[in-house]
C-alpha cells in the first residue's frame, strides 16, 4: 500500500483535534499499520500525551525545518506501542512562523521534511496547532487528505468556512491533491439539544463527508494526556477507547475503498 499523510486541522481551539490525532494513529497502529504521528503544534500536546515530556530538544520538529539535523529519520521517536513512532514538538516551533517568513518555498517545507521518511509507514498523521498560520498551511501542503475534528456547537459551523476556504485555496496554488479525510465530532454531548441541532447541520451540509462515528464526551479521554498515555494503553474499555476503535475501522474501511 501507497503511504498517505493525514493532516487535523481546525483553527479552533480545543476541539479535539490532538486527542484526535493520537488516539486515531494509535489505534490504526494497534490495527497493525505502521504510524508515524507528527506533533506541528508548539504546544507539544502530542508529544506529551504520548509520554515525551521532556524529549530531546535535537530530535525535534523544529530542528528539520531550521536544517539543523542532516535527515528527519534521525528526529523520529519511539512510542510505547509497536508500530507507532512520533516526531515530537517543543514551544522553540513557535519560531518557524517568523523563521519561515522570509524563505523560498515557505509553505512547502514539511513537505520536504516528510518526503525522505513518507514510504517507510502507512499512514502520517500531522496535528496542527489552532491557526490557519504557517504550521498549518505547511500540514496541508504535505498531507494527502485532512481530517476536520469538530465540536457540535453554535459558531462551529462559521469557523468550518474559513477552514474550507483557506483549503481551497491550498489546494488551488499548493497541493492539487488535498481533499478532505472526513469531518469528526469529536467531543459530543449527548444530553445537549443544541448539540444534537448543530450536527444535524453539519451532516446535512457535507453528507457522506462526516463519519458516522462519533466520538463522545469521556472523562477518560480527557485524563489519559496527563499520564503520557493513548487511550488504548490507559483504559481499553471505556467509551472513549471503543470509540477510536470504531473510528479507526471506519477509517480503514473508507481507505480500502477509495484505493
Ligand atoms: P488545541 O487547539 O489547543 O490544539 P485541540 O483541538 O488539539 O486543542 P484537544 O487538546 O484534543 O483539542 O482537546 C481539548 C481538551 O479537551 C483537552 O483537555 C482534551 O483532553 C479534552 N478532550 C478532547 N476530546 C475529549 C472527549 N471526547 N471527551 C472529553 N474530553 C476531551
Ligand atoms: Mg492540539
Amino acid at each position: 500500500m501507497k503511504s498517505k499523510i493525514v493532516v487535523l486541522a481546525n483553527q479552533k481551539g480545543g476541539v479535539g483535534k490532538t486527542t484526535t490525532a493520537i488516539n486515531l494513529a494509535a489505534t490504526l497502529a494497534t490495527k497493525g499499520k505502521k504510524v508515524l504521528l507528527v506533533d506541528s503544534d508548539p504546544q507539544g500536546n502530542a508529544s506529551s500525551g504520548v509520554g515525551l515530556f521532556n524529549a530531546d530538544p535535537e530530535k525535534h520538529l523544529y530542528t528539520c525545518y531550521m536544517g539543523t539535523v542532516s535527515n528527519t529519520a534521525d528526529c523520529i521517536q519511539r512510542t510505547s506501542i509497536k508500530n507507532f513512532f512520533i516526531l515530537a514538538a517543543s514551544i522553540d516551533l513557535v519560531g518557524v512562523e517568523i523563521e519561515l517568513i522570509t524563505k523560498e518555498n515557505r509553505e512547502k517545507q514539511l513537505r520536504r521534511i516528510l518526503k525522505e521518511v513518507r514510504e517507510r509507514y502507512d499512514y502520517i498523521i500531522i496535528d496542527c496547532p489552532p491557526s490557519l498560520g504557517l504550521l498549518t498551511i505547511n500540514g496541508l501542503t504535505a498531507a494527502d487528505s485532512v481530517l476536520i475534528p469538530m465540536q457540535c456547537e453554535y459558531f462551529a459551523m462559521e469557523g468550518l468556512a474559513q477552514l474550507i476556504g483557506t483549503i481551497s485555496k491550498v489546494k488551488k496554488s499548493l497541493n492539487r491533491g488535498l481533499y478532505i479525510e472526513g469531518l469528526l465530532m469529536s467531543m459530543f454531548d449527548q444530553r445537549n439539544s443544541l448539540t444534537h441541532k448543530v450536527a444535524e447541520e453539519i451532516k446535512n451540509h457535507f453528507k457522506d463527508q462526516v463519519f458516522k462515528t462519533i466520538i463522545p464526551r469521556n472523562v477518560r479521554l480527557s485524563e489519559s494526556p496527563s499520564h503520557g498515555k493513548t487511550i488504548i494503553e490507559y483504559d481499553k474499555n471505556c467509551a472513549g477507547a471503543k470509540a477510536f476503535n470504531k473510528l479507526g475501522n471506519e477509517f480503514l474501511r473508507r481507505n480500502r475503498k477509495a484505493q
